[in-house]
């Protein structure tokens, strides 16, 4: 399996950072080994002094696919939840200056965190998404906001790379995003509903 996730969808936090709103996805992978084992705490990389927490709406695939149409994009997801995109930003703004590709500051191990997956409709309407550090609110957004929607995502993707059952969307994140530190206790939801608990060793 592996992540596909999408940067620069929510047009605050493109802005945030400093980024032009995209006129098509922003895509870039994780690789299996960046998935956190369940049940681990989030392990801070040596590499980096400023990682940051993303928190994004995730997509599970139910079955492999290519080239998908918009129409037929939706009943490939299986489940979703919410998950952190974990960001070395220190190491990303560096490899953006030099033109390079992320994956160094986006790919390491433990970058790609996910809550309990819960069932998907497609007729619930808007999904909101919410973080809580410490048990203040963060971040928190509602999916309607993101520049390229789900059934938009997976298409464009789909075009690109094969998508194979069990892969994983990170959908983008809401503004709000910052750093996470030894102790941290973060907390996700979707739609109110608590699927993600995690410290940061
Ligand atoms: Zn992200």
């Amino acid at each position: 399996m592996k992540c596909i996730c999408i940067g620069r969808n929510y047009g605050k936090h493109a802005l945030e950072l400093g980024n032009d709103l995209p006129n098509e996805p922003v895509v870039f992978l994780k690789p299996e080994s960046a998935l956190l084992p369940a049940g681990e705490l989030i392990q801070l990389p040596a590499f980096s002094q400023d990682v940051h927490h993303e928190i994004e709406i995730v997509l599970k695939l139910a079955r492999p696919a290519r080239n998908v149409s918009r129409e037929q994009a939706l009943s490939l997801i299986q489940e979703c939840t919410v998950g952190l995109d974990l960001t070395a930003r220190d190491l990303q703004n560096e490899l953006k200056r030099k033109g390079l590709p992320w994956e160094k500051a986006k790919a390491f191990d433990g970058s790609a965190v996910v809550g309990t997956f819960v069932s998907f409709s497609s007729d619930e309407g808007p999904l909101s998404l919410e973080l809580k550090k410490n048990e203040s609110t963060v971040q928190s957004g509602v999916s309607s906001d993101m520049i390229f929607s789900f059934a938009e995502i997976i298409s464009h993707t789909s075009a690109f790379f094969s998508l194979e059952q069990g892969d994983l969307i990170f959908t983008g994140t809401p503004e709000g995003v910052g750093p996470i530190a030894s102790g941290d206790q973060l907390q996700g939801y979707l739609n109110q509903r608590l699927l993600l608990d995690i410290a940061v060793s």
